[in-house]
């Protein structure tokens, strides 16, 4: 059986293409010890950047030039930019998100709950509060993990932000503007794992969004699509963080709806 295309290439060549972009988006796999030479190989080729995920998004920064703003807070980068012959790390994880939040709310001045500390919450999490969020509440089984994004965002951010021990199922405090699941609960092939969350604390004015790409319908986002929220699915941020990569390698700014019209065929929605 021919291997599944991969999701991030399809989606990245589909606007490419759409855009008559005589571009191109390789996938290779770079094992840890290759790293440096990777890096190497993309400055001796001449790209113009380069994505890069999981194991490789904090070892990669000792091999960059320098870091933006928020991959700085962060302490991650999954998209390398050439910028006068440096290469400059970028989180496009975090803007991705962002930018699809704000398809729905304005983080300035808002509260959030947030569901995870991992990497992908940290990116979520920084970027919300370096566009304004008033307070956010991380909820987390490890409590160790929590605070360590509590005390960054306190420390390197002007947003107010307390770690929340997650026993049972949490119940969203009435003053909270914006759910965010950031585990990797529900991620295929567990789609029926839920995110343990007192639904009937799910109210309509609520902006409720998953980061998981894969289902993009998982029980978080039915359930909270069920109470009548705000939804939004994680191919939101799949789809964005690809645009504004897109944007810093070749300063085009491309159509989300052919990207997102690529993944859901893939992911057959
Ligand atoms: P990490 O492994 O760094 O973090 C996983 C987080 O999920 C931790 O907070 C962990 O809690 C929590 N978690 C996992 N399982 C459970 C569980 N059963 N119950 C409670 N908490 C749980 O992963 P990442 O942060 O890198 O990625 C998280 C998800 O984000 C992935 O599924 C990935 O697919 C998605 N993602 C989506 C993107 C998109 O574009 N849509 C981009 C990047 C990531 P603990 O600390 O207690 O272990």
């Amino acid at each position: 059986m021919p291997a599944r295309e991969n999701p991030t290439v399809a989606m990245i060549e589909s606007a490419y293409r759409d855009h008559g972009l005589d571009w191109r988006y390789i996938n290779c796999e770079v094992h840890p010890d290759d790293l440096a030479h990777a890096v190497l190989g993309a400055r001796a080729m001449g790209w113009a950047g380069f994505n890069c995920s999981l194991p490789h998004k904090v070892a990669v920064i000792k091999h960059l030039d320098g870091l933006g703003e928020s991959a700085k807070v962060i302490g991650a980068v999954n998209c390398a930019v050439r910028r006068d012959g440096a290469y400059i790390g970028e989180n496009t994880d975090g803007k991705g998100f962002l930018q699809s939040l704000l398809t729905k709310i304005d983080p300035r001045g808002k509260s959030a709950v947030i569901f995870g500390a991992g990497g992908a919450a940290r990116a979520c999490a920084v970027e919300m509060a370096l566009a304004g969020l008033s307070s956010i509440l991380v909820v987390n089984r490890s409590p160790v993990r929590g605070q360590v994004l509590v005390d960054l965002i306190n420390s390197a951010t002007s947003t107010k932000a307390q770690y929340v021990s997650w026993v049972g199922d949490y119940v969203i405090p009435d003053s909270i503007d914006i759910v965010v699941n950031a585990t990797s609960i529900g991620l295929y092939p567990d789609v029926k794992a839920r995110v343990a969350v007192e639904v009937t604390s799910l109210h309509p004015s609520l902006v409720v969004a998953d980061i998981i790409p894969n289902p993009p319908r998982t029980m978080f986002v039915k359930e909270a699509a069920m109470r009548g929220c705000h939804v939004i699915d994680g191919l939101g941020m799949l789809v964005n963080q690809g645009v504004i990569s897109i944007k810093y390698w070749t300063g085009v700014d491309v159509d989300p709806a052919v990207m997102r019209k690529t993944v859901e065929e893939i992911f057959g929605v």
